[in-house]
C-alpha cells in the first residue's frame, strides 16, 4: 500500500504508586515500539540526582507554574507531596494529530482531568505485587530516609486506592509478564475500529467500492 496511512494517536494515562515500576516498564516498551512518546510535565519540585531539565521534567519556579495556570497552557495539573505538576498541552495535541501515541506518567488526580477532558483516552494502572515488595522498592531506591519512605508508602496507598477508576490494570510481578500486558494493550488500541478506518480510509473505500 503506498498512500498516506495517517490516523490521530490515542492518549495513554498511566498511574502507579511510586516503587511499583512503571518508569522502568514504559522506558521498556517506549524502545520496543515506534510512533510513541512520552509527556515531559512541568514540576515545581527540585530536580534529583542525574534528572535532567527539559528531558524528566520541566524544573520551573512556583511563579512560573501559577502564571501557566492562568494562561491555560495546561491540560490538566495537580498538587503532589506538595509539589505542582501539570502536562501542558501545546506540544501534546501536535504529537496526537501526527499519529504518535502519547504517554502521560500523571497522578490519579491528573488522570480524573484527563479522562473528562479527553473520554477517547486510555488509562491505565500499574499496582506492585504485594506491600512488602512495593515497601522492598522504595527502599531499594537508596534515595530517600526512613521518614521519606513512610510517607511515600502512605501515599503509595492513597495512589492505590484510585486503581477502579482506570480502563487497564496491570500488576508487575514479573516484569517481562507485566511488559508482555502494556503491550497487548497499545496493540489493542492501535487496532481500535475507528483508528483503524481513519488510517486506512482508502483502502477501505477500494475494498467496498
Ligand atoms: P516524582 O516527583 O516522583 O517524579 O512524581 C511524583 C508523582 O507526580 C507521581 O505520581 C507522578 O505520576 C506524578 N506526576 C508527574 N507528572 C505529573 C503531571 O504532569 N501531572 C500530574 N497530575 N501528576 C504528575
Amino acid at each position: 500500500m503506498n498512500q498516506t496511512q495517517t490516523s490521530t494517536g490515542t492518549l495513554f494515562v498511566v498511574s502507579a504508586p511510586s516503587g511499583a515500576g512503571k518508569t522502568s516498564l514504559l522506558r521498556k516498551l517506549m524502545s520496543d515500539f515506534s510512533q510513541i512518546e512520552t509527556a515531559v510535565s512541568h514540576t515545581t519540585r527540585a530536580k534529583r540526582d542525574g534528572e535532567r531539565d527539559g528531558v524528566d521534567y520541566h524544573f520551573v519556579s512556583p511563579e512560573t507554574f501559577k502564571s501557566l495556570i492562568e494562561q491555560d497552557e495546561f491540560f490538566e495539573y495537580a498538587e503532589v507531596f506538595g509539589n505542582f505538576y501539570g502536562t501542558g498541552k501545546a506540544s501534546i495535541k501536535e504529537q496526537l494529530q501526527q499519529g504518535i501515541d502519547v504517554i502521560l506518567e500523571i497522578d490519579w488526580q491528573g488522570a480524573r482531568q484527563i479522562r473528562q477532558q479527553q473520554p477517547e483516552s486510555r488509562s491505565i494502572f500499574i499496582l506492585p505485587p504485594s506491600k512488602e515488595a512495593l515497601e522492598e522498592r522504595l527502599v531499594g531506591r537508596g534515595q530517600d530516609d526512613d521518614a521519606v519512605i513512610a510517607k511515600r508508602m502512605l501515599a503509595a496507598q492513597d495512589e492505590m486506592s484510585h486503581y477502579s477508576e482506570y480502563d487497564y490494570l496491570i500488576i508487575n510481578d514479573d516484569f517481562a509478564t507485566a511488559l508482555d500486558e502494556l503491550r497487548a494493550i497499545l496493540l489493542a488500541e492501535r487496532q481500535n475500529l475507528s483508528r483503524q478506518q481513519q488510517k486506512y480510509a482508502h483502502l477501505l473505500s477500494n475494498l467496498l467500492e
